[in-house]
């Protein structure tokens, strides 16, 4: 029997490297459905080479461009966000991978998850954004969260077989990125370049300024609260250059359990589509002799602020995430745009955390509403400190 895959943000980093997967198992696994954002063309050659059910781009402009294409096919073409939402219902999919990034997850996600569809999750940004609806709502409809993100695969990974072993504290390797050692003064002047250059992982554009401001870290560390329900003291960031250590658990008699493997995300969204097989896969196999040396270091979070930022909203939980979030997504965007500096994002987040009055225990629309509010308070005081 094959599963029908729904990828979520098929033309991004994550969406390419899940379409790989399927293809080298396409005995498993069919995509039946894509969608992207605004990459038509993408989208337009990932239809015709996989020829799924149905594609929605995101961007309505883009319709007629996809239509057209693929008017000679089966391919059903669809637009908007709406339409995203819509198809992960459809009774012909079997597994939905959120691929997607930023906020632009959270409906998406949580109308697979009402309609019972396994979700494949490698968009963060839904659980920090609302965690607790999520996971209630996987409860719920008993709906498995297969975390994608190296990281959490790593400690769902070394979980399997401890049934109810209980998690003493969990271990997040950050590579550090490429400032990892530096200090403020040297941040203050880095450019967009620099800082989209991942040492050894090769990423979305967001998801890569988040690693090189360690941002990534922080929302990962409220990720891994929810998926695997810790408190926040159970969570800690250890820096590991090599990343060759995924992460780590530690249990309640002492003992660590560590997964390792190259850095390839193909593993863990095989592991996440397969789950809880292993097929076998020819990804490039780590050896120990060309890796003599594995270290590990603490992270500075008086230079690293925005690490800091994201455990401070953890700790005070309900709507400040969500305001973490979409201040985040704001600076990111403008540093991007060289409208704001490097450091200048963990202004505008720190900003936006302290115009916030929290809220415990919101409900959808108290965060929808959050998430508005936030990036018209954070595009304004990016403005502000334009140059
Ligand atoms: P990319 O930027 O490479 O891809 C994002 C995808 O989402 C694209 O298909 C894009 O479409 C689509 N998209 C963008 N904005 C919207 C929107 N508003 N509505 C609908 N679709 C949209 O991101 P990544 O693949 O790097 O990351 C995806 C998610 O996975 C993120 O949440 C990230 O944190 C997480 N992740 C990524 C890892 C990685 O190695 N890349 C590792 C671990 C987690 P279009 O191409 O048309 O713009
Ligand atoms: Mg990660």
């Amino acid at each position: 029997m094959q599963r029908r895959v729904a990828i979520l943000g098929s033309t991004g980093s994550i969406g390419k490297q899940a379409l790989e997967v399927i293809s080298m198992h396409s005995q498993s696994f069919i995509a039946e459905v894509l969608t992207a954002q605004s990459n038509a063309e993408t989208l337009i050659n990932q239809a015709l080479t996989f020829n799924p059910n149905v594609v929605v781009i995101g961007d309505a402009n883009k319709y007629e461009t996809v239509k057209q294409a693929l008017a000679h096919t089966d391919v059903k073409v669809y637009a908007g966000a709406d339409a995203i939402a819509q198809v992960v219902t459809m009774d012909t999919i079997d597994i939905v991978l959120t691929a997607l990034v930023g906020y632009a997850g959270l409906l998406p996600t949580i109308a697979a998850i009402k309609a019972g569809k396994p979700i494949a999750l490698a968009n963060k940004e839904t659980l920090v954004v609302a965690g607790e609806i999520i996971t209630q709502l996987a409860a719920q409809h008993k709906v498995v969260l297969l975390p994608v993100d190296s990281e959490h695969s790593a400690i769902f990974q070394c979980l399997q077989g401890e049934w109810d072993n209980a998690i003493e504290k969990i271990y997040l390797t950050a590579s550090g990125g490429p400032f990892r050692g530096k200090d403020l003064k040297y941040l203050v002047s880095v450019t967009k370049a620099q800082a989209l250059k991942h040492p050894n992982w090769s990423m979305g554009a967001k998801i890569t300024i988040d690693s090189a401001s360690m941002m990534n870290k922080g929302l990962e560390m409220i990720e891994a609260k929810w998926l695997f329900n810790l408190s926040e003291t159970q969570i800690d960031v250890v820096v590991h250059p090599q990343s060759i250590i995924h992460s780590m658990v530690q249990f309640e008699d002492g003992s660590i359990k560590a997964q390792m493997g190259l850095p390839d995300m193909r593993l863990p969204i095989q592991y996440a589509l397969t789950y809880p097989l292993r097929p076998q896969a020819a990804y490039p196999r780590f050896d120990f002799k060309l890796y003599p040396t594995l270290t590990f270091e603490n992270v500075d979070k008086t230079v690293f602020k925005n690490l800091q930022l994201a455990i401070d909203a953890m700790a005070m939980g309900g709507i400040m995430p969500c305001a973490l979030n979409a201040a985040n997504e704001i600076a990111v965007q403008a540093f991007l745009n060289d409208e704001i500096g490097f450091v200048q994002m963990s202004e505008v987040i720190a900003a936006c955390l302290d115009a916030t009055t929290n809220e415990t225990q919101p409900a959808l629309e108290t965060l929808m509403h959050t998430d508005a509010q936030t990036r018209i308070k954070a595009s304004k005081i990016c403005k502000s400190l334009g140059h």
